[in-house]
């Protein structure tokens, strides 16, 4: 194994002792979609010891296109994608441990979460997540990197403890129909790979103990166009999570999935925490699912095999799907809520 990271270390600032502080590592990634399955083979290449993979999700067909560490047979099998990014990392480097949680990342599983990690890395697809990272973060005093990918376009950045986090450049996530997703505005592979270009770039540099990029990392793959947005040295002053002891998404109600007693179905209920415009859900739906109808009562539509029928205040009833994670992926990508 002397010359597995032989090609790494001549960079300068890796060395033997940046390398050593790679194996030394423990990094949390949420998410194992493009981006989480892209940042975790290159961090298990590099020689990060320990990586704790969290995902809730299932692997399908249309994923292959862009999540580098699955296969044809894990879309076959359906295996939880947490699963199959672990097995695939152990044929990649078996000196990297790497634990796989097939959980919904939520305030609860983070306060169970048995080792603290040095960094957080975001794989998500979903703003409340990444604001529930951020307030985790915050409170634990834990640095972790933002990365998002939509159509041709991708955005990362770095939060360190003591500086600007993500609620102080967006106080509030962005409107659901606002932002789009990678079932609605497609995705391209090449804007995973930039975007976690960067971010996996600054991990390294931030284990091995150098200085990281400030500014957000903004790329259109298909424009060609690359750049850093500069933002403040410091937190925003009216920022509530950095500016005591408030962290909101830590002490949100959590969000219940139950499994219908007796039916294939699941009930999503999150306790009108969230309002759905469902004329707005309709229109964003038109044409990308199927068997779309709105009554005054309901919107009810297919998508992925799963009948939807969603009802004013966001109860929804999934048909066709027993597992709750499962139904909260499908929910999450179809209704972009949570
Ligand atoms: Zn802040």
């Amino acid at each position: 194994m002397i010359d597995r990271y032989s090609r790494q270390q001549r960079v300068a600032g890796i060395k033997a002792a940046g390398q050593a502080r790679l194996a030394a590592a423990n990094v949390l990634i949420v998410g194992c979609g493009a981006l989480g399955t892209h940042s975790a083979d290159a961090l298990a290449r590099a020689g990060v010891g320990r990586l704790q993979l969290v995902d809730r999700d299932i692997v399908e067909w249309s994923n292959l296109q862009r999540q580098v560490l699955f296969t044809e047979a894990d879309a076959r099998a359906g295996t939880p994608k947490a699963i199959a990014a672990a097995q695939r990392l152990a044929e990649v480097n078996s000196e990297c441990r790497v634990t796989a949680h097939v959980a919904d990342c939520s305030a609860n599983f983070l306060h169970e979460l048995g080792e603290r990690p040095d960094l957080v890395l975001d794989g998500t697809d979903n703003f409340p997540t990444r604001y529930l990272l951020n307030d985790w973060c915050r409170q634990r005093g834990l640095p972790w990197i933002y990365a998002g990918a939509v159509g041709s376009e991708g955005a990362a950045m770095v939060v360190l403890p003591g500086g600007p986090c993500l609620r102080c450049l967006w106080p509030e996530a962005p409107a659901a129909h606002d932002v789009g997703t990678c079932e609605t505005a497609g995705i391209l592979a090449p804007a995973i790979a930039a975007v976690t270009a960067f971010q996996v770039a600054e991990a390294m540099r931030l284990l091995v103990g150098a200085s990281t990029t400030r500014g957000v990392f903004t790329c259109d793959v298909w424009r060609g166009s690359y750049g850093v947005l500069p933002i403040a040295s410091g937190p925003a002053p009216d920022c509530v999570v950095c500016g005591g002891a408030e962290f909101p998404a830590l002490t949100a109600p959590a969000p219940s999935a139950v499994t219908l007693c007796g039916r294939d179905a699941v009930q999503i209920d999150l306790l009108a925490a969230h309002r759905i415009d469902l004329d707005a859900l309709a229109l964003a739906l038109q044409g990308r699912v199927q068997e779309l109808v709105r009554t005054s009562h309901l919107l009810r539509f297919v998508a992925d095999g799963v009948r939807f029928t969603v009802f004013p205040g966001g109860r929804t009833l999934l048909f066709g799907v027993q597992d709750p994670l499962r139904a909260r992926a499908l929910y999450d990508r179809w209704l972009a809520l949570r």
